[in-house]
């Protein structure tokens, strides 16, 4: 079938619209046709020149989003057409040693050689990153990368979990396991700080300090639970002291949201020493390396990843659509523009310019 995609040619170059071809549902394999789809910095970093080592183009982009199954291949048990789904940037096969030992979201197949490609454009071949390409009218993804959810939450909200929330909820929940009374900072409040935020909030943080240098982001992080916000530009070389003294001390936990090594290394600085914990979310620009002052992690605190929050993408991100059915998620508030596809470049300008908290495109 014919479907309208938007995809990098290779880095420093805009991204672009075409028509492509779609291949059918194979052996276990599902078709999508997406309602929703969220755009996300990583996706902008495949063709703005920060992630330069990726060499597989040309690139069907997009790995957020939401839609409705309409055909599955033979073999598939778990959707069927008609269901309601979030495709999920990393498997969940439900075999393999990652799967299996309960510790972790990423599967084993997320590391495989990539499934076929499905998108083409006069016989040549297209790439989907993250094996989705959730910018297309219409998918087709493994069964491994469906997750289904209830279908009486908005497509076109809900698809924001798929990246954003998973990353920013699943870090405070799943990955830190923010403990209730405790302090929070989070850098960054763009969509996936937002929900760090807000997975703060809901595990009961009494004080979560919201840090950016953009004033605008202020009213969204108090509406997604923040208690204070800190502009670094007010505070010059004192940021970590005034952390710290609003902490007493230092805080319980912060989060990287940024992809900044100098800020990484502050997010560590502001915790506090003999527990504090640092959890690195942000991607950092190709050739950035961490520095650490050695001391800071000696001095008993922790640096932990997160990869997608650690939130097992078939089995335990539906959770997260019931959370937004239940009130809990601030979801409405983290998306601040709707565009069609043909708008595609001037939603990623909002992106860049750090206007938008999340841009969603309707299909
Ligand atoms: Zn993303
Ligand atoms: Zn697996």
């Amino acid at each position: 079938m014919k479907v309208e995609a938007a995809f990098a040619l290779r880095q420093k170059t805009p991204i672009q619209l075409a028509t492509l071809t779609l291949e059918k549902p194979g052996e276990r394999e599902v078709l999508i046709e997406m309602k929703a789809a969220g755009l996300c910095h990583s996706d902008m970093m495949l063709f703005d020149g920060t992630r330069m080592e990726w060499q597989d183009y040309p690139l069907v982009l997009g790995h957020e989003g939401a839609g409705i199954v309409r055909e599955v291949g033979p073999g598939v048990t778990t959707v069927k057409p008609g269901d309601h789904v979030i495709p999920v940037p990393i498997p969940e096969c439900g075999e393999c040693t990652a799967c299996l030992s309960g510790k972790t979201n990423l599967c084993d197949r997320y590391y495989q050689p990539p499934p076929r490609p499905v998108f083409s454009l006069d016989g040549k071949s297209f790439r989907s990153f993250c094996e989705l390409g959730t910018f297309a009218q219409y998918i087709t993804v493994r069964e491994m990368q469906v997750a289904k959810i209830r279908d009486d939450v908005p497509l076109d909200i809900v698809c924001c979990l798929g990246c954003a929330g998973a990353t920013g909820l699943g870090a405070a929940i799943f990955t830190a396991e923010v403990a209730s009374g405790s302090s929070v900072v989070v850098f960054g409040l763009g969509g996936i700080g937002l929900n760090v935020v807000n997975g703060a909030k809901l595990n009961g943080a009494s004080m979560i300090i919201g840090v950016d240098t953009n004033p605008t982001k202020r009213q969204a992080a108090f509406a997604a639970g923040a208690t204070h916000y800190v502009n670094p530009k007010d505070h010059g070389d004192n940021l970590i002291g005034v952390l710290k003294e609003m902490t007493g001390g230092g805080a319980d936990y912060a989060f990287e949201c940024v992809g900044s090594a100098k800020v990484l290394s502050d997010t560590v600085e502001c915790t506090r020493l003999g527990w504090g914990t640092a959890v690195t979310i942000g991607i950092l620009p190709t050739g950035e390396q961490l520095q650490l002052r050695p001391r800071a992690i000696q001095e008993g605190r922790k640096l932990m990843g997160s990869y997608l929050g650690n939130i097992k993408s078939r089995s335990q991100l539906p959770i997260l659509a019931d959370w937004y059915a239940e009130g809990k998620l601030a979801l409405d508030d983290l998306i601040s523009h709707r565009i069609a596809l043909s708008e595609i470049a001037s939603g990623f300008d909002l992106l860049r310019d750090g206007k938008a908290r999340r841009v969603v495109i309707e299909f």
